[in-house]
């Protein structure tokens, strides 16, 4: 086996479809958010705006996010020094799961090292809990809970996205006595859509399931402190687990559910992924729990990131852009495709200093490539300016030395 080349032609089919990732260099500017360094491959750095951060309302440079990490290592050192059960466990740990529960009023909340392996753990650890399981998965769920509901080795029924008609279908065709789970998202981060939280409950509490909400887009962001749209909506307790990330509007690193404290203390007990990894550092647990403590009293961070949102789509539809239809604080513009979406990125990025990655196959669907912005209630209108100046100037460019149809 001549294993060079086959990771060279990995590479090479990957770069043939135009959807090679590139990854920017960058240093953020504390205090400057989102204005950015970019080093370019030359050596040379410029001041750059960011607008694809997920870290949302810039939570990760509040002076009182940052003062609580920095405190935790001069109090307790940089690592946890040990898994969660053997040694890793710090007043910290405690005091953030303490305060995701209350965030999501519920028993208990299990703190993870990302939001990733939240989903992929519980997932693949409810398959184990549950003899016969049958887990019902939107078509569109994110990465980490696909893997999750493949690691929990049941059977699985995907359905169409949002398709409640389709769910029903599948549950109905079910036995009814087989134990059921219903994963799915509240906001769906690419297109920026919403999925149907009550109807979902109803069909759950129809035919005996048990709902499973990735809330990693909206946490911090929806509802009146900050628990997603299941709080927005007034349906946090039909809720059975909800999952979060502690890395995007929160501004740290991590994940976590929240449920019942016997869910809780199942997958604690049994979790691969919860048991065999070193805790979080102190400090980071530090900082997300003064980032969830700060934006349960912050709403009208949330207002302002809504209204930069609408403000946004309303400019680039103006302007003649095709932004897709999304009912959040996500704003995709189509491109339609890679070759296309990556060039009018690097332009915007080397002539305008305006930062926004492509998103590719397979993030998502071939011939939907987008460029996803997102706005914060930092971003002003003097940047809102900018970028629809930059857009203007390289779109149709892009077009020509590509020789792609505008979208
Ligand atoms: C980013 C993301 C995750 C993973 O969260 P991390 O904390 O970044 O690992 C999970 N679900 C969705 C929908 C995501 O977009």
């Amino acid at each position: 086996m001549d294993y060079q080349t086959a990771f060279q032609d990995a590479v090479r089919r990957v770069k043939a479809e135009g959807r090679y990732r590139v990854f920017a260099d960058l240093l953020r500017r504390k205090g400057e958010f989102p204005v950015a360094r970019w080093r370019s491959d030359e050596g040379k750095v410029r001041d750059v705006t960011v607008w694809c951060s997920n870290d949302y309302l810039g939570m990760g440079q509040v002076p009182c996010v940052v003062e609580s990490m920095k405190k935790a290592i001069d109090d307790v050192g940089s690592g946890a020094g040990g898994t969660r059960n053997i040694s890793g466990t710090t007043h910290y740990h405690v005091e953030l799961e303490r305060s995701l529960a209350d965030l999501h009023q519920k028993d208990a909340a299990l703190l993870f090292t990302s939001g990733y392996i939240a989903n992929e753990a519980t997932l693949s650890t409810l398959g184990k809990i549950l003899p016969g399981l049958i887990m019902f998965s939107d078509e569109l769920n994110h990465a980490s809970m696909i893997e999750g509901v493949k690691g929990a080795r049941c059977e699985k029924r995907i359905w169409r996205h949002n398709d409640l008609e389709h769910l029903e279908e599948l549950l109905a065709a079910a036995p009814a006595d087989a134990p059921k789970v219903i994963a799915f998202e509240s906001v769906y981060s690419m297109d920026g859509d919403i999925g149907p939280l009550e109807a979902v409950c109803d069909l759950a509490d129809k035919y005996g399931a048990l709902t499973y909400l990735d809330e990693v887009h909206a946490v911090g962001l929806y509802g009146l402190r900050g628990a997603g749209i299941a709080e927005r909506e007034g349906l946090m307790d039909r809720i059975d687990i909800i999952e979060g990330t502690l890395g995007k509007a929160f501004g740290v690193m991590g994940g976590y559910i929240a449920a019942d404290g016997a869910i809780v203390d199942a997958i604690r007990s049994m979790a691969p992924g919860f048991i065999f990894t070193t805790a979080l550092p102190p400090a980071l647990a530090a900082g997300a729990r003064a980032s969830v403590e700060y934006l349960k009293a912050a709403h009208h961070l949330r207002e302002s990131h809504q209204e930069r949102a609408a403000t946004l789509k309303a400019r680039l539809a103006e302007a003649g852009y095709p932004v897709m239809e999304s009912e959040t604080h996500i704003v995709p513009i189509k491109v339609g495709d890679p070759v296309l979406c990556k060039r009018i990125s690097d332009m915007l990025l080397e002539e305008h200093g305006v930062y926004v990655q492509p998103i590719n196959y397979p993030t998502v669907p071939r011939g939907t490539e987008r460029l996803r912005l997102t706005p914060s209630p930092l971003h002003d209108d003097g940047m809102f300016d900018q970028l629809i100046e930059a857009l203007d100037d390289v779109w149709e460019r892009a077009c020509e030395q590509t020789g792609v149809a505008r979208a």
